[in-house]
């Protein structure tokens, strides 16, 4: 069987790179949150792409310690001058609105208005993100420079919002495999035009559902997530006990477009076969990585890991959010999303799925010394030569093959790529010297 990664390497990088990178673009100008039109749009273009049940909670329900909260849709909004000019326009950037703003109509000083305007005086023509999802309040963003100009004086405000009793929506793409174990694959859905932060997850992972869905067979059962950040997570756990129940590996996947080197988060507890199987594909993609401990900050994972369900559940991020510049800025912007960055980040989830869809134990039928390889054709043919990698492979899988030590053990172990490790034991097993071991399906 080819793997995962082999087949999406057969693929034109350029053109994958602009198909990601064109998705994510569609969906850039929409302006999202955790509820109301903007992330049902989202999901309906998800919809057009991979098969994706949605579904909607009311408002009010408790999930856990928590409500779901009121829905949230804007029209318009505005802050105009006394010529009649919008010195603040929400049609140029829905990131001009403080995301959840309860409606306004009001003529208002400059000194009464400044209250409710925030800005980024580091960094003077960016505007920052900013929302009020769980305290009424309103408010706009917009850039320094923009406010510098405001002069004293008066200012119409509008904000042509509702916030009622609706519904909170998330998508889910589940991917049947053999086993009903499952593989979850979590992104949040309810950035409104940020791109790295929210839109990068997004595409990569319709991306790979769909290269999923492409397979003849598949291990795991995979389950994509497409959900507003905390309280959908919250949601989704609260009312799927049962289908998290299920869940033997999972991946939050979020700012995975930008040039940074990537950052993997361990799970809470630590040495998941995740967070081994990510860790050993860094290892060996050829591109600067880190691996963090987990902790109880940051996206999803922290539900996810809470200690009720504390299930095996990484993140995968390029920059980690709130230590790059643009993070939650118009600076976050399609351009910050490179294509390659894209692709690549796509290549490592397809080689981490490698890992899990493949990863087994073996027994060596000939332990008793090596087993002649040169007459299977398994070994160099002439000596003296360097020994290549796929020999060394071989002799790995051969001595560790004892029952005790699993193909990503030996990929550890061995220091070589596990796509390596896979190859021989397929190799060694075709030639009668592996038996499965049945413990290990
Ligand atoms: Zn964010």
């Amino acid at each position: 069987m080819a793997s995962l990664l082999e087949e999406l390497n057969q693929q034109c990088p350029e053109e994958l790179g602009r198909e990601l990178h064109s998705f994510a673009a569609s969906l850039y100008p929409i302006c999202r949150s955790i509820t109301g039109d903007g992330i049902r749009q989202t999901l309906e273009a998800i919809a057009q792409r991979i098969p994706l049940r949605i579904s909607a909670v009311p408002s009010g329900t408790k999930v856990f310690d928590w409500t779901v909260p009121k829905e949230w849709n804007i029209r318009d909004a505005y802050i105009r001058d006394r010529h009649g000019n919008r010195v603040v326009d929400f049609q140029c950037s829905n990131l001009h609105v403080v995301n959840y703003s309860t409606p306004v109509h009001a003529t208002l000083s400059l000194d009464e208005l400044r209250p409710h305007l925030f800005t980024l005086p580091g960094h003077p023509d960016w505007i920052p993100y900013r929302t009020s999802y769980y305290k009424e309040d309103w408010g706009f963003c917009l850039s320094h420079n923009q406010l510098l100009q405001l002069e004293d004086g008066e200012y119409e405000v509008c904000i042509d919002s509702t916030l009622e009793d609706g519904v909170l929506n998330y998508g889910e793409c589940f991917l049947p495999g053999c086993s009903q174990d499952e593989v979850l694959i979590s992104c949040h859905a309810c950035h409104p035009s940020l791109a790295n932060d929210n839109l990068s997850g997004l595409s990569v992972a319709v991306f790979l559902a769909r290269h999923l869905l492409a397979q003849d067979y598949l291990r795991y059962s995979y389950r994509f997530l497409f959900i507003p950040g905390t309280i959908g997570a919250i949601t989704w756990l609260a009312q799927n006990r049962e289908a998290a129940a299920q869940i033997r590996h999972g991946l939050v996947m979020t700012c995975i477009g930008d040039a940074g080197g990537f950052h993997y988060k361990k799970s809470r507890r630590g040495n998941a076969e995740i967070d081994r199987a990510v860790s050993c594909v860094l290892r060996d993609c050829g591109e600067p990585f880190e691996t963090l401990e987990f902790s109880p900050y940051g996206y999803d994972e922290r539900q996810y890991c809470s200690p009720g369900f504390n299930l095996p559940v990484g993140c995968l991020m390029r920059s980690v959010w709130g230590t790059f510049p643009e993070y939650h800025t118009s600076a976050d912007n399609l351009d910050f999303l490179q294509p390659e960055s894209l692709v690549r980040s796509l290549r490592v989830c397809a080689a981490t799925f490698d890992v899990l869809e493949g990863d087994r134990k073996y027994i060596n039928r000939h332990p008793c010394c090596e087993p002649q390889l040169g007459r299977r054709g398994l070994y160099r043919s002439t000596g003296g030569e360097a020994i290549p990698e796929e020999i060394h492979a071989r002799l790995w899988v051969l001595n560790l093959s004892d029952g005790d030590h699993s193909l990503l053990d030996i990929a550890e172990r061995s220091g070589l790529p596990f796509f390596r490790i896979r190859e021989a034991a397929s190799a060694l097993s075709d030639a009668g010297l592996l038996a499965d071991d049945q413990k290990s399906d």
